[in-house]
């Protein structure tokens, strides 16, 4: 069988780094993205590579559609072509109300939580889709259940691009389902990582612990699992499914 090649936007930290190990584990070929935190992003490859799989660093801003060129193009030249894209890189910008937020915030999560996705879809389903050559694959959107909550008085401009990347994963999802690929989301619930303190709100974490319906805060590795289900043909009749991982949130 041919190799997998998967791309992990923001693959360095957090969630996506745990998307980036589990799926070597399960035999991908791995292309982490990141933007700035080089450390980050080697230290991924060689975990990966000390446990024998085939994983390649490549800083790009995913927000910028010259990055995104170059990026999908380090893949074709390093791993081959691609056969799984993992939308996943994200920021919520500084927690405050709508009526205090400024352009350069909405900009900032709009450009990297919309286009950003958009983009990274245009260039996988040009690889993946049969029309284009390509033998088919999978795509899993990291959205959020902010995109059903709402997020009031935090970020409702995050929950609104996470509202976008949903529609666009059932949308997608029709446009190539006989085109052999899939489109499906994954919306976490709070899931311990470094963003909630980039929102400048380190204490977010334990306000929202106690709504919680099973009393506790998610690990990167739960999200992953229910990630590499998405990718893989154990989910052969899903698309355009967007699968809560929430503790019932
Ligand atoms: P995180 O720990 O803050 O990690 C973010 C990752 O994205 C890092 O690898 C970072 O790389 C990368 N990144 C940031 N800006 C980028 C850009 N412009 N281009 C490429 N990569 C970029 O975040 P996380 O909590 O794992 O979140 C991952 C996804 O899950 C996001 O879409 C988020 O909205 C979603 N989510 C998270 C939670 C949660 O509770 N954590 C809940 C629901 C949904 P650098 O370090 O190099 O910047």
């Amino acid at each position: 069988m041919a190799e997998k090649i998967l791309l992990v936007t923001g693959g360095s930290r957090g969630i996506g780094a745990a998307i980036c190990r589990l799926a070597a584990k399960a035999g991908y070929a791995v292309a982490v993205n990141y933007r700035s935190d080089k450390a980050a992003a080697d230290s991924v490859v060689a975990e990966v590579e000390t446990a024998g799989g085939r994983a390649v660093a490549i800083a790009a801003d995913v927000a910028r559609e010259a990055d995104v060129l170059r990026l999908f193009a380090e893949v074709d030249r390093k791993l081959g072509r691609l056969t799984h894209l993992v939308n996943n890189a994200g920021i919520t910008g500084r927690g405050q109300r709508v009526d205090a937020v400024d352009a350069a915030t909405l900009e900032a999560v709009f450009d990297l939580n919309i286009l950003g996705p958009f983009l990274c879809a245009r260039e996988a389903v040009k690889r993946l889709s049969t029309l284009h050559g390509g033998s088919g694959g999978a795509i899993v959107n990291i959205s959020s259940v902010a995109s059903s909550l709402g997020s009031p008085g935090e970020y409702v401009w995050y929950a609104a691009s996470k509202g976008a990347i949903d529609s666009m994963t059932i949308g997608l999802a029709k446009e190539v389902a006989r085109e052999g690929i899939r489109v499906n989301a994954v919306a976490p619930g709070m899931v311990m990582t470094e963003i909630h303190a980039a929102s400048g709100d380190p204490g977010r974490v334990e306000r929202i612990r106690p709504t919680i319906p099973n009393g506790r805060i998610g690990e990167p590795e739960e999200i992953a699992e229910a990630v590499l289900f998405l990718l893989s043909d154990a989910a052969s009749y899903i698309t355009g499914s967007i699968l809560r991982v929430s503790g019932g949130r």
